[in-house]
């Protein structure tokens, strides 16, 4: 159902069209919606940390309500959280979080920025943030969007006042907005960016505060509120058919990878924001009160505005087209506006509605998701008016290609279809993620084009220019090239007209773990993206590793299809970790890239190039027992992790969790938040403890607190108590407290040493109460904290043995952290001892 109501919004809301998406098709209603918009000449600009930091209540109704032009700029790209619907993690999430606030735009009608900087994970006081983070330059991304986007007013998320309180990338985005509200004025701040860019003082800053920030929603009310204005944000659009506060619950229903679909709200609802910066409005429900937000604000917009005023007073919903020879005069009034920031956005705003009214249909899709570099695209173009109003295709120019030279009458309703080859130049660039292309640092991504900070996502690779004249003026349409094609079960999708390598290659595993000294068979597949291929691939690995053979030919003759070429690489002697590379020679070039594809029903089909190249890691693990249940949760790798080191897998699919099933292995697993997100669990907490009670190991990943139905304070056979508390940085002293313990003894002698190397955090969510069956193994402790025993526990429990670690190996086994592997599998072979003994007389 939410898809259906996802599209019937889709068709009422006229925003901006984005990448690759269906084009927006308008009712009467929706244009007037968007008339009123063109007549709103004012901007908002809402600064918070990640993704699902945006209040989307408060961004709709400031563009739907108040019909401002507005936007969010999200620090990070909310790279360093957990994926509750798929693989993505890391960079690639910050992918998939990207398109998921942009479809949450898409739905408010608004726009999204980011900032080169990195998520990096869960910090606790801004003074940390800002040390990892280059706090100069990410300060500079939030004076030049100030700059670009001229807000007149800014809202924070959260409180500049409280560093310590929460995430300390929340806080560091309210400092570094009120800093840099000030600096975009200064001349003397960042002056490169003055090249392109004015300088631009915002009217007001505003903190976006609400009881939550005062404790009780008693005390929010005793607060002095001279300084707060307030809106009821559950305003009813009667022209689009829906509440504000529906629009908004649609709009954060789209960070679904973070699992926050939601149930839409409906009715009367306050937000409040507190002035911290320029004049106190009079009118305490009005944002912009005082602020000029009329055509009179631009030079030359008098007489603009005495047209499209008019427009607005005296719509036609019957038949919109009667105000086209007006809104035409308005757009050639518009070019002539010496201020190229209202210029250039109500050209377009302008252009929309125009196209709208017409039901002028104007696309470029190509007849394939991609082509390469030196390849020619063949692309469908669609052109046709809907109306009776008098419109000339005068030519549609793609790259430097024309497909029309000819003046072409567009009759009402017969559709003209034209085509063009598109040659795609040698020196094209590669569609993917800007902010990826080159290495960044831990903190920050790095930019090497100034003009691409803040931009959401990578420009299309072609935009098609449709030159139009329209009642006898002329003017430019541009649309992004698409590739528009239907699926049998689905229907009609569009995806974005990638540029892709001729060939990209990958490893089948990012890490290879050798837990011993014996070849491995290193399979890497090659995928074609044209037809007719082949070459040769050569293996790039380091010192002290051997290799079959430095080369392997490949050929491939179907674009899209694949090969697998196998190479055997033996490991060094001694402990080792180093990584390997293929590089393709193809056409006379050197590729050495890996496709990553992301795609979701919600968001336009990602295509991802990363550098090829995989971990090796040569440990000297041992290990107890053969085969492992594993219950998923909310999805990790740590189960191909431990195929690695030659554990077999069976994944159990929690419906069939009873008695017997679980009795085949030696040690059940289960996954991270597998209790806050697998329902089943509830039901089958039982046979779990029955498994431990006869002998088995049961090894539970972090959960999240709280989160669960209430079922689940049985979570462990003896009390144990679920808290907040997390070690964030990876390098945080351990120390082993159970020294004796079998856990940090058998088989594999843990040390110190092996908690080096460690990525993004130590862990999370770790249990602060615990019964006394419970043995804590491990402490350890952020700077300025007192240390946390929780991480690790293990209780016995009749014949077995129940553990419970919040420690991330959901993140450090797939980076291929050796003193992780090596601790994981002591957790699988806990009382494992004697069986083994045993076996071992008996043979
Ligand atoms: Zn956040």
């Amino acid at each position: 159902m939410r898809k259906l109501l996802v599209s019937f919004l889709g068709i009422l809301l006229l925003c901006n069209t984005t990448l690759a998406q269906a084009p927006k098709k308008n009712s009467s209603s929706s244009i007037y919606h968007a008339i009123q918009k063109l007549n709103f000449l004012g901007s908002a600009l809402y600064i918070a940390a990640h993704p699902d930091d945006e209040n989307t209540r408060l961004i709709s109704y400031l563009s739907n309500e108040v019909k401002a032009n507005t936007a969010y700029l999200s620090l990070t790209r909310g790279d360093g959280g957990q994926n509750l619907i798929g693989p993505e993690l890391r960079e690639l999430l910050g992918v998939l979080r990207t398109q998921e606030l942009l479809a949450a735009r898409r739905i408010d009608g608004s726009q999204q920025f980011f900032s080169r900087a990195v998520d990096f994970g869960y910090s606790k006081h801004p003074n940390e943030t800002l040390e990892i983070w280059n706090k100069e330059a990410v300060l500079g991304d939030v004076v030049r969007m100030i700059r670009k986007f001229k807000p007149d007013v800014i809202i924070n998320r959260f409180d500049h006042r409280t560093p310590g309180s929460t995430h300390g990338h929340h806080t560091s985005s309210a400092m570094l907005s009120v800093e840099a509200f000030d600096l975009a004025a200064n001349p003397n701040s960042y002056p490169d960016q003055l090249n392109r860019l004015d300088v631009w003082k915002p009217s007001r800053l505003f903190f976006n505060t609400s009881w939550w920030f005062y404790g009780s929603q008693e005390k929010f009310e005793a607060a002095d509120k001279t300084k707060m204005l307030g809106f009821d944000i559950g305003v009813y659009y009667p022209m689009l058919g829906v509440s504000n506060n529906e629009i908004a619950s649609l709009a954060s229903s789209q960070h679904r990878c973070q699992g926050f679909g939601r149930l839409n709200t409906r009715g009367s609802e306050m937000e409040y924001i507190e002035l911290l910066k320029g004049d106190l409005p009079e009118d305490k429900n009005n944002v912009f009160d005082g602020i000029n937000t009329t055509w009179s604000r631009v030079e030359g917009g008098k007489a603009i505005g005495d047209i499209l005023y008019g427009i607005e007073q005296n719509f036609n919903f019957k038949n919109p087209t009667t105000h086209i020879k007006k809104l035409v005069e308005a757009y050639q009034l518009i070019q002539k506006i010496p201020d190229t920031h209202w210029r250039d956005l109500k050209s377009k705003e302008l252009q929309t509605i125009i196209a709208s009214i017409t039901g002028l249909y104007l696309e470029a899709s190509s007849a394939n998701a991609s082509a390469y570099p030196g390849s020619t695209a063949d692309i469908n173009i669609e052109v046709l008016n809907r109306s009776q109003v008098d419109i000339k295709l005068r030519s549609v120019t793609i790259g430097n290609t024309k497909a029309k030279e000819k003046d072409l009458v567009l009759s009402n309703n017969e559709k003209k279809e034209l085509k063009l080859a598109l040659p795609i130049p040698e020196n094209s660039s590669y569609t993917s993620p800007y902010w990826l292309n080159k290495k960044g640092t831990l903190g920050m991504y790095t930019v090497e084009n100034p003009e691409l900070i803040g931009n959401p996502e990578t420009p299309p690779a072609f935009q098609a220019k449709f030159n139009i004249e329209i009642e006898g003026y002329p003017m430019t349409i541009s649309k992004p090239v698409v590739h528009r094609y239907s699926k049998p079960d689905y229907g009609e999708l569009y995806r974005p007209f990638d540029i892709l390598p001729e060939v990209t290659a990958r490893f089948q595993d990012k890490v290879l773990i050798f837990a011993d000294g014996k070849p491995k068979k290193v399979p890497i597949t090659i995928t074609a993206h044209q037809d007719n291929i082949k070459g040769e691939i050569v293996f790039c690995y380091s010192n002290g590793w051997k290799v079959d053979r430095e080369t392997r030919p490949f050929e491939i003759s179907k674009k899209g299809d694949e090969q697998i070429v196998s190479f055997e690489l033996t490991p060094p002697e001694n402990e080792d970790e180093s990584f390997i590379a293929p590089i393709i020679k193809v056409h006379g070039k050197e590729i050495s890239k890996e496709l990553v594809t992301i795609a979701y029903d919600h968001i336009p089909t990602q295509s991802v190039l990363l550098p090829s190249e995989a971990k090796v890691v040569r440990l000297n693990i041992e290990k107890v027992g053969e085969h492992i249940g594993y219950i998923a949760g909310a999805g990790d790798e740590v189960p191909k992790s431990l195929e690695q080191i030659g554990y077999q897998v069976h994944t159990i699919d929690p419906s069939s969790i009873n008695a017997e099933t679980l009795s085949k292995y030696g040690a059940i697993v289960v996954g991270i938040r597998a209790y806050n997100v697998v329902p089943e669990m509830k039901f089958k907490q039982k046979y779990l403890f029955d498994y431990v009670s006869n002998g088995g190991n049961l090894i539970l990943q972090y959960n999240t607190a709280g989160r669960w139905d209430k079922q689940y304070e049985d979570i462990a056979p003896f009390p144990l108590k679920l808290s907040r508390d997390r070690v964030t940085n990876e390098d945080s002293k351990v120390e082993i407290i159970a020294k004796d313990h079998e856990l940090v003894n058998y088989p594999n002698k843990i040390t110190n040493k092996d908690f080096e190397g460690w990525v993004q955090e130590r862990g999370l969510y770790f249990p602060n109460e615990w019964d006394g069956h419970f043995t804590p193994i491990l402490s350890m402790g952020d700077k300025g904290e007192t240390a946390k025993k929780g991480s690790l526990l293990i209780a016995p429990y009749g014949k077995g043995n129940y553990i419970y670690t919040g420690l991330s190996f959901f993140r450090e086994l797939p980076a291929g952290v050796p003193g992780a592997y090596k601790l994981f599998a002591n957790m699988l072979s806990v009382g494992k001892k004697n069986v083994e003994h045993m076996a071992k007389i008996k043979d």
